[in-house]
């Protein structure tokens, strides 16, 4: 059988505390009733002394009616019954018989306190009166200096001790009832009191168990309870904030996954549209087929670009590309980066501008070859959304401690509410122009990821129509 917490400690607690009650009350009761018999006999013994001193110093003679009648009164008055025998057990003195019936009693020899008299002295017996129904108690007492009467004997009425006696152990097992009755009201609320919070526990979990993290668990009493609730809800807080971020994650995996696979569909589109377009269409002139394949290879590229920032994008993110940092000449660097822009700032149309065109040797540090992808990125933005024979100018600023690096241009500039958002993946001002320039739309996010890594911020200040400046700090070594 299975008892709940709250029965078992209502009912074994209630169930210590009623035998003790009731071992109490057992052994209060037996106590009383041994005094109470001690106290009677003791007085029924001083009862048999006074008799024997009275009949040594009267020697009363019992066939005188005044001497019967005397101790008649004598008994009546001390409220019991007075039996007197000679040596031989005949009765010579009963203050319940009249003088006249005395010869009708029988030999008292035989009776067990007579008996019992023989080895005790003091001889006593309880038994129903055969004429009363009522409970007795006969004491006797062998004497010797009172003449003719050897034995006395006192009967007394035991119903008047008995009663009262009744009436305290009726009191002692009220007493105890009450007491049990008293403690298991008091041990009902101790036993609420202690399971409650673990019941409640108990219903708080199962609601966690069935996907509700909403719960928290009440924490009223500062007890261990108190403290194991607190501890649960610190634990459900974290799990809350490790859920919520986990679903933010996700969200925005999935959101990454349904942008690359867009993005990744258009090229596709486009190289399949041109190729079905020359395979239904054999007969075109090699003019036109040169311009549908050209299209289709400037999609491959597209292509191709896209995947790299991918996979660079994403080897960031995940940490799994790693930085190497050295110490590097900042002009050197930045004159190989202008050469390498060349052919495409001459395809746009677009001059580049060395500012800092002396010589000076000034030493950064970071990974070079992630840097030159953050600079190479800019410069290309900076080409591409230009105007016809713009200008791009690169340059730097340099403090003792660090340096600035800046790439401007003349071009179309971005409007104050785009700047916030064109370090975010896909993002894009305007789609058409960036899918003309061949734009992948992760190469700013690239740039902000790359120059994080270096402890260090990109910032734009551009004005629509006449261009955008984009610089950085990196630390100079002294
Ligand atoms: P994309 O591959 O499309 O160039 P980027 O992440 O490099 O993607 O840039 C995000 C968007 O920011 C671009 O689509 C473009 O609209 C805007 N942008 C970036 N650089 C410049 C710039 N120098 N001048 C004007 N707009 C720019």
């Amino acid at each position: 059988m299975k008892f709940t917490l709250f029965q078992k400690i209502y009912g074994s607690v209630l169930l210590v505390l009623t035998l003790a009650v009731l071992s109490a009350s057992v052994v209060s009761i037996f106590e009383l009733q041994h005094y109470y018999k001690q106290q009677f006999v003791r007085e029924m013994n001083v009862q048999l002394d006074a008799v024997e001193h009275l009949l040594a110093a009267i020697q009363p003679d019992f066939k005188d009616m005044q001497d019967y009648a005397f101790f008649v009164e004598y008994a009546q008055r001390q409220q019991y019954r007075l039996t007197l025998n000679d040596s031989s057990g005949t009765v010579l003195f009963d203050s319940n018989v009249p003088q006249d019936s005395l010869i009708k009693i029988k030999n008292h020899l035989d009776r067990q306190e007579t008996l019992k008299e023989k080895t005790t002295f003091w001889g006593r017996d309880k038994r129903k009166g055969a004429t009363l129904h009522t409970p007795m108690f006969y004491t006797s007492k062998k004497c010797t200096s009172t003449g003719d009467v050897k034995m006395i004997r006192v009967v007394r009425n035991l119903k008047e001790v008995e009663n009262s006696l009744q009436a305290i152990q009726r009191k002692i097992l009220f007493g105890g009832g009450l007491a049990v009755l008293l403690f298991s009201i008091i041990i009902y609320v101790v036993a609420f009191r202690i399971t409650y919070p673990i019941h409640q526990l108990a219903r708080a979990a199962e609601r966690i168990k069935s996907g509700d993290y909403s719960v928290r668990f009440a924490d009223a009493d500062k007890n261990e309870i108190g403290c194991l609730a607190n501890l649960l809800n610190e634990i459900l807080n974290k799990m809350n904030s490790d859920l919520v971020q986990m679903k933010k994650l996700e969200h925005m995996r999935s959101q990454f996954l349904g942008n690359v696979s867009h993005e990744l569909r258009t090229p596709i589109f486009s190289v399949q549209g041109y190729l079905e377009t020359l395979l239904n269409n054999p007969d075109v002139g090699p003019g036109q087929q040169k311009k549908f394949v050209k299209k289709a290879y400037r999609q491959a590229i597209r292509l191709n670009n896209l995947l790299t920032d991918l996979i660079d994008i994403s080897r960031i993110e995940s940490g799994e590309m790693k930085l190497t940092f050295i110490s590097f000449d900042l002009h050197k660097w930045l004159q190989s980066i202008i050469v390498e822009a060349a052919e495409t700032a001459t395809e746009n149309n677009v001059e580049i501008i060395f500012v800092n065109e002396k010589n000076e040797h000034i030493e950064i540090v970071g990974d070079q070859e992630r840097l030159r992808q953050v600079m190479h990125n800019l410069v290309t933005n900076a080409i591409k959304y230009n105007i016809k024979n713009g200008k791009v100018k690169i340059g730097y600023i340099a403090d003792t401690r660090s340096v600035e690096i800046y790439v401007s241009d003349t071009g179309r500039g971005i409007d104050q509410a785009h700047i916030p958002h064109i370090f975010e993946r896909f993002y894009r001002v305007d789609k058409e122009r960036s899918r003309e320039v061949g734009g992948t739309g992760l190469g700013l996010a690239i740039v902000k990821h790359i120059l994080e890594a270096h402890n260090s911020k990109i910032v734009v200040t551009s004005q629509p129509g006449i261009g955008s400046r984009f610089n950085f700090s990196l630390t100079r070594v002294a």
